[in-house]
């Protein structure tokens, strides 16, 4: 029997277990997919490496910085600043008409483009910026507020809170058009206020890390073994039914799945809290250049635009939303030596059940014509890379869902969340995306704080 069976190979499920595995619990990590790493794996296409997902890590401080997630984090996984071998981003903006605000890991050059560009707001930022610091990420009242009210109160030019929100829901909103006012302040501090950086190596060396110091502690990965059900007796989990019908038995269980798709797996039939699945998924293209994009005059880690005064996030009616998007080059942070290629990728929101329901031949074409569509509407922001490109790929919702079994494609899950990650089983605990923590920094916080919560304590 093991003392907790997780599952999930995701960033929050190796967090988890790299706890448990330390504290010297016999633990299991169960994944349905060959490889680990869900939502921001990793894979080869004619020769060359790509990322599922990564952009750049949040809440990147600098070596040596001893508050803030990610050094709670390298403490409590013990792994060193120099394993991860983060580069600071080289700086990014946010691009609406007529109106560029750009950002670094200095939160002074944010602070004086708003003064600049909004110099009626100049007093109330800072009031803002002083509310963030105070937020209390322990409070979970503060998931009952809505951002948009809060702001609305302290900032008073619409469309610098527009341009506030456009990168935080991008970045971690899994609810249309508003923001709970502690996930708004959770994200403005990870993005404006520590910061954005990405290895060298991209997401798999994070993964190396990640796997190499759970199994160096003698925790057990299964990849292939999707869990189909969970076997409920008396109010409790006493095990896990696998795809292949293998069963297995745990003291307890901590899944990263998400929240519907756990309540799915329970056995008992027991009526459960029903959470709706979340509706926003995105469509990313990934471009390959034969220059790195500074040559081409892009020298922006990430540009966040949106072509109105006002910013959608809703599901869209269309394939994929044009309005908006993100452009980040994986070639613009600060590293000692230049990647293989240049790279440009676009995220843009797009809709699931669109994409699900075409057959094999119409999704070719039609990540094809999109594809154009998304990289026709960002090059109004960049410089046009068109005539540079050397090799593409894209993915949809529907690879999403096959990266992380998540209802709808929803990359961040659920607008509910289970802060305290309880579910109506004693011993059956959600962690990661569902639980409330998004992003790469957040899932490993959350599988983290969850290990240590509900599973460390007898
Ligand atoms: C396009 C895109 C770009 C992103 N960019 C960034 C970025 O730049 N920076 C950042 O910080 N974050 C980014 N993210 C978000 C980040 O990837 C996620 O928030 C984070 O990876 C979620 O981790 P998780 O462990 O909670 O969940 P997941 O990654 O969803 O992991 C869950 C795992 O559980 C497995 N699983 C599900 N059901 C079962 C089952 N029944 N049995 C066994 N296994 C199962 C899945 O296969 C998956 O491996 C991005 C996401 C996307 C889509």
């Amino acid at each position: 029997m093991y003392d907790t069976i997780i599952i999930g190979a995701g960033m929050s499920g190796l967090a988890a277990g790299i706890r448990l595995a330390y504290f010297d619990q016999r633990v299991l990590v169960l994944e349905r997919h060959f490889t680990i790493g869900g939502l921001n794996s990793f894979y080869r296409l004619r020769g060359r490496d790509y990322d599922v997902g990564l952009h750049a890590l949040t809440n990147i401080t600098p070596k040596g910085t001893k508050k803030g997630p990610l050094a709670r984090l390298l403490r409590q996984l013990r792994i060193s600043w120099d394993d991860l071998q983060i580069s600071p981003q080289v700086g990014s903006d946010i691009v609406f008409p007529g109106t560029r605000l750009r950002f670094d890991n200095d939160l002074d050059l944010f602070r004086s483009e708003v003064s600049r560009e909004f110099p009626k707001q100049s007093d109330n930022f800072d009031r803002l910026i002083s509310e963030i610091v105070e937020y209390d990420d322990l409070d979970d009242s503060h998931q009952e507020i809505s951002a948009r009210q809060r702001l609305g109160e302290i900032l008073t030019d619409p469309k610098l809170v527009e341009m506030l929100f456009c990168p935080l829901m991008f970045y971690g909103s899994a609810r249309e058009h508003d923001m709970d006012w502690g996930q708004f302040s959770i994200m403005f501090r990870s993005i404006f206020m520590e910061g954005l950086g990405r290895p060298h190596a991209g997401v798999r060396l994070i993964l190396k890390q990640l796997v190499r110091q759970y199994r160096g502690l003698g925790g057990e990965l299964k990849l292939r073994a999707g869990v189909e059900r969970l076997a409920v007796e008396d109010g409790k989990v006493v095990g896990v039914v696998l795809e292949n019908g293998e069963e297995l038995t745990a003291r307890r269980v901590l899944s990263s799945a998400g929240w519907p798709e756990t309540m799915r797996m329970c056995d008992d039939g027991a009526p459960v809290v029903s959470r709706q699945p979340g509706r926003l998924s995105f469509c990313e293209t990934i471009a390959s250049l034969d220059v790195e994009p500074k040559t081409l005059g892009h020298r922006s880690t990430i540009t966040f635009y949106n072509d109105s005064e006002e910013f959608t996030w809703t599901k869209p009616d269309t394939p994929c939303d044009l309005r908006s998007g993100v452009i980040c080059s994986p070639n613009n942070f600060q590293y000692g030596k230049p990647l293989d290629d240049g790279t440009i990728r676009i995220t843009a929101l797009a809709n699931f059940d669109y994409w699900r329901g075409l057959d094999e031949h119409d999704y070719r074409l039609e990540k094809l014509r999109w594809y154009d569509r998304i990289t026709e509407s960002a090059v109004r922001f960049v410089p046009d890379y068109r005539s540079r490109v050397i090799d593409t790929d894209m993915f949809t919702p529907t690879t999403i869902v096959r990266f992380t079994g998540h209802d709808n494609g929803a990359v961040y899950g659920t607008p509910e969340k289970q802060i305290d990650g309880r579910t109506h089983l004693d011993n059956l605990f959600i962690c990661g995306t569902d639980q409330g923590f998004v992003g790469i920094v957040g899932s490993i916080m959350s599988g983290i704080g969850m290990a240590n919560m509900h599973c460390l304590r007898d």
